[in-house]
């Protein structure tokens, strides 16, 4: 037997609760019961999101919130801009170009994250730019982006900021309402504790405002729509009843957690996996901003990509590998959702054995005893 377990940036573990919860009955969603589901979950996304605001939810993969956020607060024609450091900010501009929008892209190096001085900059260039279209977290390179300064630049500026915080919500601080982010997008299957298919988006005044004159065609994603079904307690399409009565149960879960706690928790594993990644000699992919969400490491000399497949069917443990240019070079080693210590503990007992499978010099348990010395932060001192 080889028990499995899931260390990858999306999809994420889902808790025995949550697991539970989406295994009662499904129930009618047109009925009094599931609007007191959807007031739940309204009143819990609110506090995650940290926002007096609405946030929708959309039965899609976060990608579809992506989308939806570009059709609803654009007219053709209009630009944008596209902050792509990686695989994630990519997709921005290819919504953007599907829709026929003019892209100002800005090109961030892999592993880094974004200079806002030089999005202040292309704003000065085109005034007219509609929206600011970033990653709170670009997940194929595990860098975090620094969104409270992005916002700083669109504050008094007519482009609108909207945040992909797919891998940031719930994993970070990413106050709303307090920083000023006019848009921020989440998904079920990373930091929420859920199987995939559900989005979550939220918008500020200005960005509903925005909403009232886009013209863009669309028809599914039609927030001002859902807005009006949502604050109903119900919703516009045939909602994913069982994820939504899964995500009740998961905002529970974080919210007893308590989000201060939550974030320190993801600030600890991450900062437990970069000690022991560089225990091992090896090289961040991100070590200037890195995500709390996902640690990027660059493979050994010598030793394959190939080891991401070794790791999962041989080992057992699923880590992601690199995307495009950092194929076959990196392995994200992630620590989001339901992550704890020893998810991390485990993580690199296995990477350090795949790593001495494939021929590179390894000190078993160096990796693993620098994540301890850091994972004990974690846990208080006995009482006397
Ligand atoms: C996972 C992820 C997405 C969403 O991808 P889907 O496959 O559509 O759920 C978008 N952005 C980031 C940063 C992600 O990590």
């Amino acid at each position: 037997m080889i028990k499995k377990y899931l260390l990858a940036p999306g999809p994420t573990p889902v808790p025995p609760e949550v697991l539970l919860a989406m295994a009662q009955p499904v129930i009618h969603h047109r009925t009094p019961q599931f609007e007191a589901v959807v007031a739940e979950v309204r009143d819990g996304l609110r506090q995650l999101f940290q926002t007096q605001q609405d946030v929708l939810v959309l039965a899609s993969s976060g990608t579809g919130a992506m989308e939806a956020a570009v059709t609803n607060l654009t007219s053709p024609g209009d630009r944008v801009l596209v902050v792509n450091g990686g695989k994630f900010g990519e997709r921005w501009g290819k919504i953007a170009a599907a829709y026929g929008l003019a892209v100002t892209e800005i090109k961030v190096e892999w592993g880094c994250a974004v200079d806002p001085d030089v999005v202040a900059r292309a704003l000065d260039e085109h005034p007219e730019t509609r929206l600011v279209l970033a990653q709170g977290s670009e997940t194929s390179t595990t860098v975090r982006h620094p969104v409270d300064r992005l916002a700083a630049v669109t504050r008094g500026r007519k482009a609108l900021l909207v945040v992909d915080g797919i891998t940031a919500v719930g994993v970070f601080d990413l106050p709303m309402d307090k920083l000023g982010i006019d848009v921020l997008i989440t998904g079920s299957q990373k930091a929420l504790m859920l199987p995939p298919g559900l989005a979550c988006i939220a918008l500020s005044e200005r960005a509903w405002r925005a909403a009232d004159e886009s013209t863009t065609p669309r028809y599914y994603f039609d927030l001002p729509r859902e807005r009006a079904s949502q604050a109903k307690d119900t919703t516009a399409w045939t909602p994913a009843i069982s994820l939504i009565a899964g995500l009740r149960t998961a905002l529970d879960l974080m919210l007893t957690e308590r989000l201060p706690a939550v974030y320190a928790r993801h600030e600890l594993l991450a900062r437990a996996t970069r000690a022991g990644v560089q225990a091992l000699g090896l090289r961040l992919v991100a070590p200037d901003d890195p995500s709390p969400a996902a640690t990027g490491v660059y493979l050994p000399d010598g030793v394959p990509g190939k080891i991401v497949g070794y790791l999962r069917d041989e080992i057992g443990v699923t880590f992601a590998g690199g995307q495009d240019a950092l194929k076959g070079k990196i392995v994200r080693l992630a620590h989001l959702g339901y992550a704890d210590a020893f998810d991390v503990i485990q993580g690199l007992a296995a990477f350090e054995m795949g790593l001495a499978r494939f021929g590179h010099p390894v000190k078993f348990g160096a990796g693993v005893g620098a994540a301890q010395a850091v994972l004990m932060d974690a846990f208080p001192e006995p009482s006397r």
